[in-house]
C-alpha cells in the first residue's frame, strides 16, 4: 500500500505518520525532509550544498528528491510505505508514478491535510524537537510531560529548526501555494485524493485516517 501525506507544513503530517505507525504493523515513514536533515547531520558533501537551501525555505532540485525516494522505493517495495512531503511539485508526482509503476505500483491514497493558513503558523512557530528521537513538541499546546524530558526517549536535548522561524515559514507557504498546490489537482484528478479536516485533534485526526483506511480495504480492522 503507497499512501502519500500532502499538506502545508504545520498540517499534522509527520505526527499522524508517526501514530499510524504505531498501529499498522511494518509501516515504513518516508518523510524527504526528515531524510535531508539526516544528509545534512551526516556532514557530507550533498548535505553541505543543501543545508543552506533548506534552511532559507526553498525547495530541494525534484532530481535528487527522486533519487532519494527511488533508492528507498527499489528496498521497499513489498512493504506498506507513507510518503510524507513527497510529492512536493508536479514534476516528483509525475516522477513517482514511473518509479511505482516499475515495480508495479500506484498510490492508492492522498490524504489532503486542510488547514487554515494561521493555525500553521501558530502551531510552526512554536514547535521545537528531541535531538535523541526527534519527537516534536510545542511551547504552547505540546509540552513533554516532565519539563524539559522527552516522553518518547528521556532525552534532555531539544532543537528548533531554523526553518520554523515566521520569516522562513513565510517562503515555505508562498512555495507552497505555487509549487504543491497543483499536486493536489493532480491527484484530484485521479480521484485518489482524500481531504482531512487537519485543524482537528492529532487523535480524530488518526481516527479519520484509520476509517478511511479500513473503508478502502487498505488496512483489517484490528490494526
Ligand atoms: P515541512 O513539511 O514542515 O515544510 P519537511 O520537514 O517536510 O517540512 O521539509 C523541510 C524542507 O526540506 C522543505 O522546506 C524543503 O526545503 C525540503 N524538502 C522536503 N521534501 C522536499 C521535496 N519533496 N521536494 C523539495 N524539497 C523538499
Amino acid at each position: 500500500m503507497v499512501i502519500v501525506f500532502f499538506g502545508p507544513p504545520g498540517s499534522g503530517k509527520g505526527t499522524q505518520s508517526q501514530e499510524l505507525g504505531k498501529t499498522i504493523k511494518d509501516l515504513i515513514h518516508v518523510s524527504t525532509g526528515d531524510l535531508l536533515r539526516q544528509e545534512i547531520a551526516s556532514a557530507s558533501e550533498l548535505g553541505h550544498r543543501l543545508k543552506s537551501k533548506i534552511e532559507a525555505g526553498e525547495f530541494v532540485t525534484d532530481d535528487i528528491i527522486v533519487q532519494l525516494v527511488s533508492g528507498i522505493l527499489r528496498k521497499n517495495v513489498k512493504k506498506d510505505i507513507i510518503f510524507d512531503g513527497f510529492p512536493r511539485t508536479l514534476q516528483q508526482a509525475i516522477a513517482f508514478d514511473t518509479l511505482l509503476g516499475v515495480e508495479n505500483l500506484k498510490v492508492d491514497v492522498v490524504f489532503d491535510f486542510d488547514i487554515d493558513v494561521h493555525v500553521v503558523i501558530e502551531r510552526v512557530t512554536g514547535r521545537y524537537m528531541c535531538l535523541g528521537c526527534g519527537a516534536v513538541y510545542h511551547k504552547k499546546n505540546k509540552k513533554p510531560k516532565v519539563d524539559s524530558v522527552c516522553d518518547q526517549c528521556g532525552g534532555i536535548r531539544f532543537v528548533e529548526r531554523k526553518d520554523d522561524s515566521v520569516d522562513v515559514l513565510e517562503t515555505r507557504l508562498k512555495i507552497y501555494q505555487e509549487e504543491t498546490l497543483p499536486v493536489k489537482k493532480y491527484y484530484g484528478d485521479k480521484g485518489v485524493l482524500k481531504r482531512i479536516d487537519a485543524s482537528l485533534s492529532p487523535d480524530e485526526v488518526t481516527c479519520f485516517i484509520k476509517t478511511a483506511l479500513l473503508e478502502a480495504g487498505l488496512i483489517r480492522r484490528g490494526e
